[in-house]
């Protein structure tokens, strides 16, 4: 079985790795600046953190939508948490889209994920 990517993500290729979370950019990102963002903790689901794990989870879209924010016009931020399909709970590993939204640009989400719009940001 290869190594799970996102508990073996290089420390030179993550926007942030801190003992809770790691983010690096989509392979194929759908719009400029699509970053993966990941629990530390390898699970199935994002309700499979604790609740500090969650926060960490949530604070780093935060700071992440901050620091897009200063490098391109953004009009505001869609998460999109990504669980594992039924039956794929043991190699899955959770897992949120953040995608920014820049105006006057239709993005289409794709359909894997639970979209949350974060609103206008920050
Ligand atoms: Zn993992």
């Amino acid at each position: 079985m290869p190594p799970c990517q996102y508990c073996s993500v290089a420390p030179d290729d993550a926007w942030v790795s801190t003992e809770f979370v790691v983010a690096v950019p989509h392979p194929n990102p759908i719009v400029a600046c699509h970053l993966i963002v990941a629990p530390r903790r390898h699970v199935a689901a994002f309700y499979d953190l604790d609740v500090q794990e969650q926060r960490m989870m949530w604070d780093a879209l935060a700071q992440l939508s901050q620091r897009i924010t200063t490098s391109i016009e953004v009009e505001g931020f869609y998460a999109g948490f990504v669980d594992a399909p039924l039956g794929d709970e043991l190699d899955f590993h959770t897992y949120v889209h953040l995608v920014p939204r820049m105006p006057g640009q239709k993005v289409a989400l794709l359909a894997e994920g639970e979209w949350v719009d974060l609103g206008s940001q920050p």
